[in-house]
């Protein structure tokens, strides 16, 4: 089909929220994606975070063709041998002894939020306050929504989810004045993606185990972005040693299929019963077939030295190559890396499209770089090099 068909397509019948750069793409091997015209351009992007096995990688495709050929849907009425494989995966390489499945993070939060609520009903507290952070990103649907800082986001959908307060990022004196006897959960980004890279310092994670374990509240890791392999370890927290109550992933766990999930203590668990909660689609057996491969790979110590090297790599040459009057800061861990520069990033993503290397922002004046964690030094290479010249013609 001839693009321009496509984008008027796009133009006349989607509902426009998002502004889109005029490519079309048809497929992708490993970090390259193809246009219509057959044009490679390298994802530095990984479709937000989420191909974090490149894109069509073989036994991924393999697992998820096999499958559909199978069985892709029951239902939750049933049970399927992928999804209870993966529920096994995921306890028994975590903190957690449960698994809830959703089908987006913004599902996974929201359950979150729900089961923090029963939880506090269960142990006969009526207690509803939810504590949130400065500059967080938790999704876009009322719960989730009203736990996400940004004005923009929040403001035309009002009244929101009541009873959720803001504290300061990283401030544990604003934490300890919002935490009281009345907050049922407090939920966090250990790095905030959209909000700008920005890691949770240790002592910050710290005190916040120690607000709820004071305040009997229950402590919520998003990791949807930073989780699963992205910072080098399997789980952001493992690098601080902080454990959560719930954790909340989705993004990369299907390679690029809808998925999200809660993971939890017994304890929390013991709060919700059949009926509570659920959904048809979450947990099928297709992306079900597809996340075990995803996570066996991910599980592996030499793909996590692979991300943490490749990291170091993306950091020292960010470092030498970019022009560093532009760069306020460089923050991250692994490959979930920000760079804030002084002044909007727009024009300067727009100049590595250009180019045909795909990087995106992270809120108006942070470059976010969240490459397929396979990419190699030579691709990181490329792509700084691209950025570099960007930002000083731009
Ligand atoms: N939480 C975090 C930290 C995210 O980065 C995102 C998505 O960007 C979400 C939640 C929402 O996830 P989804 O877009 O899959 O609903």
């Amino acid at each position: 089909m001839n693009p321009q068909t496509v984008i008027a397509d796009e133009n006349n019948y989607i509902l426009q929220t998002y502004v889109r750069p005029e490519i079309v793409f048809t497929h992708g091997r490993g970090l390259t994606l193809y246009d219509t015209a057959g044009q490679e351009y390298l994802d530095f992007n990984a479709g937000i975070a989420v191909a974090i096995l490149g894109h069509s990688d073989p036994e991924w495709v393999t697992a998820v063709a096999e499958q559909a050929a199978k069985l892709t849907h029951t239902s939750n009425l049933y049970y399927t041998e992928p999804q209870a494989t993966l529920a096994r995966k995921l306890v028994e390489n975590s903190f957690a002894d449960r698994v809830y499945f959703g089908n987006t993070g913004t599902e996974a939060n929201e359950a979150a939020l729900k089961f923090a609520r029963k939880y506090a009903l269960e142990h006969g507290r009526g207690r509803a306050k939810i504590v949130s952070f400065t500059q967080a990103f938790h999704g876009r649907t009322m719960g989730a929504l009203a736990t996400t800082a940004k004005e923009k986001y929040r403001t035309p959908f009002a009244p929101l989810l009541p009873g959720v307060t803001f504290a300061e990022f990283n401030n544990l004196d604003s934490a300890t004045e919002a935490i009281d006897d009345d907050t049922c959960a407090v939920i966090i980004e250990p790095i905030q993606g959209e909000g700008g890279i920005r890691p949770a310092t240790a002592e910050f994670l710290r005190g916040l185990r120690q607000l709820c374990d004071q305040h009997g509240a229950l402590l919520i890791f998003d990791e949807i972005q930073c989780g699963l392999g992205r910072t080098g370890y399997l789980w952001a927290h493992e690098a601080v040693g902080v454990t959560p109550d719930m954790m909340c992933i989705a993004k990369p766990l299907a390679g690029g299929l809808p998925i999200g999930a809660v993971l939890m203590t017994q304890a929390v668990a013991d709060a919700i019963k059949p009926g509570e909660h659920g959904s048809t689609f979450a947990g099928g057996p297709l992306v079900c077939a597809a996340a075990n491969v995803v996570f066996d790979r991910v599980n592996q110590p030499e793909f996590l030295a692979h991300v943490r090297e490749m990291g170091e790599h993306l950091q020292s040459r960010l470092q030498e190559w970019l022009p560093q009057e532009q760069v306020v800061a460089i923050r991250g861990a692994g490959l979930m890396v920000g760079v804030e520069l002084n002044r909007p990033v727009a024009e300067v993503v727009k100049g590595c499209i250009a180019q045909r290397v795909l990087i995106i922002n992270a809120g108006e004046t942070v470059l976010r770089l969240v490459p397929p964690l396979v990419v190699s030094a030579a691709e990181i290479d490329t792509a700084v090099g691209v950025l570099a010249d960007a930002m000083n013609n731009e």
